[in-house]
């Protein structure tokens, strides 16, 4: 017997139908032996409408009603499903965030998970109960309901996993698993079988999307291996751990892009101590995320610097520096995209480089810029290239 965690997102519990098949799949796990605590989103596009609704009262809305409201949504799932399962004949009980022990610090909206009190949860399946606990939402220190920024289900159940010691954790989902690239977008993209939690980071940071950042970083923290896989079709999904089996020419495991990218350049600058510390200290305080940061060599005691951040960050972000740092040469290209290849294996091998170079020479898109860490490789394109640029640098790599 085993204790096994699994998770079902909004799509997976949209409606009726797919709510008895969710509990067909729990229902079968907790016949054979297991013990289940199941953690479910809130059904389809009920977090959006709710933040909809919102914006009809208001567009200035407090945070902490926010979370009142959007951590409704997780409650109505839990309670239908626990009652799907009674139907079933399995019994189950349905838990909010905090009567699950869900205890988070203050930041809400984006709240982190700072204990999890497991008594209520181990209790319930000591009577043999099937656990349905409402994933993406917990309890400050004021007794005040939180939750965990979007996606955030996911890193509830990593957390019960790791808290409870689960045989395992799945994270079930509307497509079949991790792909070298969106399928839905991309021509012959393959499914992993395996990928490192340092690969699915750098994936699920640049918008692949099947697992939330936060419940990667967790699951790696607390070594849980994590399986995606699709509640629709029963076939073996993609597992999420710390080292995989080192397949022959895997050497990288995806192709992923973002396109909320804007490239900020400050010419002229002078080429001495402290410029980018003045720079980048003032973008910190505006907690503006930096990306990429490029530096030209200096010529005649000046220098040019340029950097990446999310397009929505551009504009204040030149304000900053053309009121606050008195920049008066500061130019900014709003229309960007960053496409990247990810994989653990382009440590040892050379020449990675050099081929995604080459398909987007083929394809004659231009590189902005080009950042490297040890299992990436990133360039800066213009974003109307960014869906080519995938497809180009897939064909490359995978045919
Ligand atoms: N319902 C929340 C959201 O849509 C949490 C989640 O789905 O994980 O972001
Ligand atoms: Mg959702």
């Amino acid at each position: 017997m085993a204790l096994i965690v699994q998770k079902f997102g909004g799509s997976s519990v949209k409606d009726r139908d797919r709510i008895f098949n969710v509990a067909r799949i729990v229902a079968n796990t907790h016949n054979a032996g297991n013990d289940v605590v199941v953690v479910v989103s809130a059904q389809g596009d009920t977090t959006d409408d709710l933040i909809a609704k919102a914006a009809e009262i208001t567009h200035n809305p407090s945070a902490r009603e926010m979370d009142m409201l959007l951590a409704a949504g997780e409650e109505i799932s839990i309670a239908l499903l626990a009652m799907a399962l009674n139907e079933l004949g399995c019994h189950a009980t349905s838990l909010t965030g905090w009567q699950a022990g869900f205890r988070t610090d203050r930041a809400y909206t984006k709240a982190r998970i700072t204990k999890l009190e497991t008594e209520r949860i181990s209790s319930e399946l000591e009577r043999n109960r099937v656990v349905v606990v409402a994933g993406f939402q917990g309890l400050n220190k004021l007794d005040d309901i939180t939750t965990l920024g979007r996606g955030g289900s996911d890193t509830s159940a990593v957390a019960i996993a790791a808290a409870l010691h689960a045989d395992r954790c799945q994270i079930f989902t509307d497509v079949e698993g991790v792909y070298t690239a969106d399928p839905r977008k991309v021509r012959n993209t393959r499914k992993l079988d395996e990928i490192t939690f340092d690969e699915m980071l750098e994936l699920a940071s640049l918008g692949a999307q099947v697992l939330n950042n936060r419940s990667v970083e967790l699951a790696k923290k607390y070594n849980v291996e994590l399986e995606v896989l699709s509640s629709l079709n029963p076939v073996p999904g993609t597992v999420v751990k710390e080292v995989v089996k080192d397949v022959e020419g895997m050497l990288i495991k995806g192709v992923a892009k973002d396109t909320d990218v804007a490239v900020i350049t400050i010419l002229n600058v002078p080429d001495e101590p402290g410029t980018s510390f003045k720079i980048f200290g003032l973008l910190a305080q505006k907690n503006i995320n930096v990306d990429i940061i490029l530096q030209s060599t200096g010529r005649d005691g000046k220098k040019d610097i340029s950097f990446t951040c999310a397009e929505s960050e551009a504009e204040t972000a030149l304000r900053v520096l053309r009121e606050s740092a008195k920049f008066d040469q500061v130019i900014c290209d709003e229309t960007c995209a960053k496409v990247s290849i990810v994989g653990a294996g382009m440590q040892s091998h050379s020449g990675v480089a050099s081929k995604m170079f080459e398909a987007l020479s083929n394809s004659n898109i231009n590189i902005k810029m080009i950042s490297t860490s040890e299992i990436k490789i990133s360039c800066i394109i213009d974003r109307e290239d960014a869906d080519k640029a995938v497809s180009a640098i897939h064909d490359m790599l995978f045919e």
